[in-house]
């Protein structure tokens, strides 16, 4: 029995009013709009959501702590109670066609769409510091408010790399007394951002990094290359942020560097309209700081400006189809009109 309902949700139909390309929060969000609408929608979702090593989900109004695989557990049974589906597959590649969209997946499988709805969010390209990346999610963040209340108090480091890490260094320092900014193999920080870091009490350490010290499972201090070790329980990383939009290649639509220098981003309006008539985005593949609220909002957004668009397309349609129509109400007034006039009461 449980076999058949699996069997039934992952069936794909030929095709949908909308074809969302990625089940994390504003791809969801987006999609329960839309069956709300009484859309015919699908979600195809590769399964990697960014924040997935976090513990939980903070910061989101009424879910604060959430592990983030409930929340989108959550999130896919809402869809699919509106009758929307949610598949598990990859897209590989986006044609035009006719009527929209073909919508290719990496095992070969087709669908047609009429609008797409991308939000399929970003990678982070983490720093190439050895035992750096087995602790992503855990005590090597990025964030302030996803995970700043968690390491409060505790001896933390920043290591500097992105455009934004004095930036990271005060948010974090309002956070905690004890913050290190670990230069690593950027320049030291000079003028105004040497003045501030000194201000707020935040030690500068010159010197690459060498590795992460961990000890029972736990973030223990920062390896410099001359072998010395400074003590901190958490480190801040500013990543690379590379959007996963490859696919939509062949629509000509291609990721532009962000204007805050942390990475790429797919350009959208505040509608998430993007330059390819048919093609809106939503959360981290058009805004890089979307955290889950704001994703889930901006998929909300675009799955009800999607909507519009196709109640107005079917609207003109249907106004195009009753004008060609020879004998529909509105043909009969109008050649009434035309030959009688003002004197057509009465007919
Ligand atoms: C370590 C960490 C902790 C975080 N903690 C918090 C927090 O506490 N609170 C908070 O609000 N935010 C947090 N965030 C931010 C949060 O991850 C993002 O705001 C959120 O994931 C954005 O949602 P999204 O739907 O845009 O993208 P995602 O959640 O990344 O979802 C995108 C989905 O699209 C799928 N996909 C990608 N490419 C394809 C494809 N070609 N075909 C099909 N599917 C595809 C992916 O597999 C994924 O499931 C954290 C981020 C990180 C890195």
């Amino acid at each position: 029995m449980a076999a058949e309902v699996v069997e039934m949700t992952e069936r794909l139909g030929d095709g949908y009013d909308v074809v969302v390309v990625g089940g994390g929060a504003a791809g969801l969000n987006g999609a329960l709009m839309l069956a709300r609408s009484r859309r015919s929608v699908v979600v195809l979702d590769a399964g990697s959501p960014r924040n997935a090593p976090a513990e939980g989900v903070h910061g989101l109004l009424a879910r604060d702590g959430m592990p983030p695989a409930e929340l989108l557990e959550r999130g896919r049974a809402e869809v699919r109670r509106y009758g929307g589906q949610v598949v598990a597959g990859t897209v590989a590649e986006v044609a035009r066609d006719s009527g929209g969209f073909i919508v290719g997946l990496a095992d070969g499988r087709t669908v047609r769409a009429r609008r797409l709805l991308v939000a399929t969010g970003l990678v982070d390209e983490l720093p190439d510091v050895p035992g750096l990346r087995e602790r992503w999610g855990r005590d090597v963040l990025h964030c302030p408010y996803c995970h700043g209340w968690e390491v409060r108090d505790q001896a933390v480091g920043v290591l500097a790399g992105g455009p934004m890490s004095v930036h990271q260094a005060l948010l974090f320092r309002q956070l905690s007394d004890d913050v290190t900014f670990f230069c690593h193999t950027a320049p030291r920080p000079s003028g105004e951002q040497a003045e501030q870091l000194a201000a707020r009490g935040v030690r500068v350490v010159e010197g690459e990094v060498a590795a992460l010290e961990v000890a029972g499972d736990r973030l223990a201090g920062v390896r410099l290359a001359d072998g010395t070790v400074v003590a901190r329980e958490a480190l801040v990383v500013g990543p690379r942020m590379a959007v996963r939009a490859g696919f939509l290649a062949g629509l000509g639509l291609r990721p532009a560097e962000h204007p805050s220098g942390a990475g790429e981003y797919l350009p959208s309006d505040a509608a998430g309209r993007t330059d390819v008539p048919g093609v809106w985005a939503a959360g981290n593949v058009t805004d890089p700081s979307a955290q889950v609220g704001a994703a889930a909002a901006a998929g909300a957004m675009a799955g009800a400006q999607i909507n519009a668009d196709l109640v107005a397309e079917e609207t003109r349609d249907a106004v195009d189809a009753a004008r060609r129509a020879p004998f529909s109400a509105e043909s009969e007034a109008r050649a009434c009109e035309a030959v009688a006039g003002d004197g057509r009461h009465g007919f």
